[in-house]
């Protein structure tokens, strides 16, 4: 082919749509970022619903929405659940809670960092709940930020034991030298939030059957794509990330195919609906891709609880004129629902007059406080150099 012709070619396919680019027929497709328009959003919500009309049709679907989750992200079957041999140290006791440094391997050698909240002078056994985070950078991103550590300092005042943990290449993760952009985030995020799971179900004071997990933006991705794939969380509160349209923009999001494949589409929207019956809580702004939740997500999630008999158990809390983030009102709203659903004691911390929940209690720590490691305590001699490649088999 003369030059000319293949620049012209090169040319027309860089200019292509996406969906135009689609592989469906051939195998799987990657939904990223806004994938598809808010109107084919509602189109495909209709021509998924269309699938079941009972709660036995909605299993099976659901059933295959999980496998091709676990399938796209590599983790079918499930690795094998290696010693965690977890590491808490460093007791930091507060007013009403105290903090640790903790951390467990994932897999032989691959460490999932974070810090463990646990309620001081209330009697357990007490709720876990999970706390990843979103994409917020910078030296004191992630799990190391102040509104973060609220969240958790709060959880745990009222009485649950809380892990906040790193994505990879966020807060310890980096200062240890590992990169977001590794191949596999999708995959070793997930299974570290299941093995999380197992790290805190392991602790004496924890009562099993209460698993909690929440998470705004990036984190709100992990809450909803954990929750569908582990059945042990019991209550969910994805904050700003569940959209129908919007596919999460980074690749620990949507860099694999878990949502669409030759056999099935899906999107966020119906992953998040995975969680029924057990209770969720959705909190949409609109100033993000979850502005149209009310009127368009939240329905379609709403009718398979409502197969289930459990239509109360999914709640929508849409702040119209707010934007994206996990900031002070949104933890206002998360709050009432973890304490109603995981069985917390707001006493001492929801004040009755002003109906909001009191974090000027907690204690905002610096980063070196909350790792882990430091020259004291030194990174793990099996540790993996950073950026290896993880082995799941
Ligand atoms: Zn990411």
């Amino acid at each position: 082919m003369p030059r000319y012709c293949l620049m012209v070619l090169i040319t027309l396919l860089s200019t292509l749509p996406m969906a135009a680019q689609d592989t469906t027929s051939t195998g799987p497709t990657l939904c990223q970022g806004n994938y598809h328009s808010e109107a084919d959003a509602v189109t495909q919500l209709a021509r998924m619903a269309s699938t079941y009309a009972n709660l036995e049709q909605w299993q099976h679907r659901a059933t295959a929405v999980r496998n091709q989750i676990l399938t796209g992200a590599k983790l079918m079957p499930l690795p094998a659940r290696t010693p965690l041999n977890a590491i808490i140290r460093k007791r930091r006791g507060y007013n009403g809670y105290s903090v640790e440094s903790a951390a467990f391997e994932a897999r032989p050698g691959f460490y999932v960092y974070g810090n463990l909240y646990r309620p001081i002078g209330k009697k357990g056994p007490f709720p876990a709940i999970l706390c990843p985070h979103g994409h917020a950078t910078g030296r004191a991103g992630g799990r190391l930020r102040p509104d973060q550590q609220n969240r958790c300092a709060t959880l745990a005042r009222m009485g649950a034991v809380v892990f906040s943990y790193d994505m990879i290449g966020f807060g310890e993760s980096l200062q240890h030298g590992w990169n977001h952009k590794h191949k596999q985030a999708l995959t070793l995020q997930t299974w570290g939030s299941i093995r999380a799971i197992d790290f805190v179900q392991a602790l004496e004071d924890v009562d099993d059957n209460r698993i909690g997990v929440t998470g705004c933006s990036g984190g709100g991705t992990q809450t909803f794509l954990l929750t569908a794939v582990d059945d042990r969380v019991t209550a969910s509160a994805p904050v700003v990330m569940v959209s129908a349209h919007f596919f999460g923009g980074c690749h620990c999001e949507s860099g694999m195919p878990i949502h669409k494949t030759a056999d099935l589409e899906t999107n966020n929207a119906e992953i998040a609906a995975l969680a029924a019956p057990r209770p969720q809580l959705l909190v949409s702004v609109g100033g993000d891709w979850t502005k149209n939740t009310p009127v368009v997500e939240y329905p379609y999630i709403r009718n398979v609880y409502s197969l289930h008999g459990k239509q109360a158990n999914v709640e929508n809390v849409h702040y119209p004129g707010r934007k994206h983030g996990y900031q002070y009102l949104k933890r206002q709203a998360m709050y009432p629902f973890m304490a109603k659903h995981l069985k917390l004691d707001p006493t001492g911390i929801f004040d009755d007059t002003t109906e909001l929940y009191d974090e000027t209690a907690n204690t905002i720590e610096t980063p070196e406080q909350m790792y882990v490691f430091d020259e004291l305590r030194p990174y793990p001699a099996n540790a993996l150099k950073p950026g290896s490649q993880v082995s799941l088999r």
